[in-house]
């Protein structure tokens, strides 16, 4: 037995599905995961010394490729003077003043500890502010695992095939209504009947937990249009796409602004960090100046404000960051698309910047209900090929492959002469 497959038998007896988080459990790929030990640029080595190319990242965090060298630094100097004062501190303002000078949408910014917390407190704001209750969101977003939102979630709640969650209330998703992604008829059809109720809409400019699903033109406008005239907040979870689409994330890339926006992941650099912000009336709801309670024991934690400000830094005053991963996304999803093509596959790639996702189906994939036509099973045939031959993949189809600033033309080749093998073995 290898290292990694004892440590599950282990894990199983005291952790739920011998997982922190069920989109690390291999389920859904017939398998046991690997349990991993240590990381460093576009590599994760596990347990029993296998060493794979990775296109996790820690799930978007590990942007600049794991354990980036000033980030390390950063952290293990913060944390010399101490983990947490449960105080104010300068570094929560230095990052804060980043963060609003350089998002123009952004006003004034809170931190959190997840994208879940950032989620839900962006939620809470948006009806403390419009003093209305519904929210919409769309079929096959994620966005965390707050009550109000696991209504057609994507993510590991799609491959788990658990519809929604045990221990939900109706209650507690009655104001929650779902829309079709890629369908502003399906907005315009729940703004016709709840007139006047409806409190934000929240949406991932690009899908990315349902695999990959770019916004068709107009969309993102329409939304921004649709929102302005029903006097509806619109929220950007950028937890995925914000500082990776671009530094301004969805709203620069597609050149649209949020009245909020939530963000975790790429903004903690690895450390469990989630912020919401937005325009400077809104956020002041927030308590203490605002009726809207919203805290955190540990939030802005120094040595987590430190190691997220320090990537956001390098992100933003490093030339050629963001066209360094735009062309190895390209390179990669690019070169994916042209093996398909070469043994005949109609497969969808969708793929923009530094994520992509080929899904198993011959069908365009544009939302959910298409996303759901992937064969799973084939998935994880390629899955299990893949990392048996040093690719490490999210074991869901589900899942977006993320592409870090690691990651080289090189390593970027060596992947796809692996997709190449996988491709001829099912000649
Ligand atoms: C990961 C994710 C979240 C939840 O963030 P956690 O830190 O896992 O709580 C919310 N929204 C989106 C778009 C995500 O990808």
């Amino acid at each position: 037995m290898t290292r990694s497959e004892t440590l599950f038998q282990e894990a199983v007896q005291y952790i739920p599905g011998g997982v922190n988080s069920p989109v690390r459990a291999y389920g859904s790929v017939g398998m046991t995961p690997r349990f991993i030990r240590q990381a460093k640029g576009p590599y994760v080595t596990d347990v029993d010394d296998n060493r794979y190319i990775d296109y996790i990242g820690s799930w978007g965090p590990m942007i600049l490729g794991h354990n980036h060298p000033a980030v390390l630094e950063a952290v293990t100097k913060t944390a010399m003077d101490g983990l947490s004062f449960g105080a104010a501190t300068e570094i929560e303002v230095e990052m804060a003043e980043y963060i609003c000078g350089n998002v123009p949408s952004v006003d004034m910014v809170r931190m959190v500890n997840s994208g879940t917390e950032a989620v839900m407190s962006a939620i809470r704001v948006a009806r403390g502010y419009t003093r209305k209750n519904k929210i919409i969101k769309f079929a096959g977003c994620y966005h965390g695992h707050c009550d109000a939102m696991l209504v057609k979630a994507g993510s590991g709640v799609m491959t788990a095939g658990i519809p929604d969650s045990a221990g939900v209330p109706a209650g507690c998703t009655q104001d929650t209504l779902t829309a079709v992604y890629n369908d502003i008829d399906s907005v315009k059809a729940i703004f016709a009947e709840f007139d006047g109720q409806v409190a934000a809409v929240i949406v991932e400019a690009v899908a990315a937990n349902m695999g990959v699903v770019l916004p068709k033109a107009e969309f993102l406008r329409e939304l921004r249009r649709l929102c302005t005239e029903h006097g509806a907040l619109l929220i950007f979870d950028e937890v995925i796409t914000g500082f990776r689409l671009a530094f301004g994330g969805a709203q620069e890339y597609f050149g649209i602004s949020a009245d909020l926006v939530t963000y975790g992941k790429i903004i903690g650099a690895g450390m469990p960090v989630g912020a919401y912000g937005g325009r400077r009336d809104i956020m002041q709801q927030v308590a203490p100046v605002g009726p809207v309670y919203q805290a955190g024991t540990l939030s802005g934690n120094p040595v987590a404000m430190a190691a997220g400000l320090t990537q956001l830094k390098i992100l933003k005053e490093t030339p050629g960051i963001y066209s360094h991963m735009a062309s190895m996304g390209e390179r990669l999803f690019g070169g994916m698309k042209a093996l398909l093509r070469t043994y005949g596959k109609n497969q969808p790639l969708n793929h923009t910047a530094s994520l992509g996702c080929m899904y198993f189906t011959d069908q365009e994939v544009y939302n959910y209900e298409t996303a759901k036509t992937s064969d799973t099973e084939a998935f994880a045939g390629y899955f299990r090929f893949m990392l048996e031959h040093g690719i490490h993949l999210g074991p869901s189809q589900f899942e977006a492959m993320f592409v870090s600033n690691a990651h080289t033309e090189e390593v970027i080749d060596q992947t796809l002469d692996v997709v190449k093998q996988y491709l001829e073995s099912r000649v």
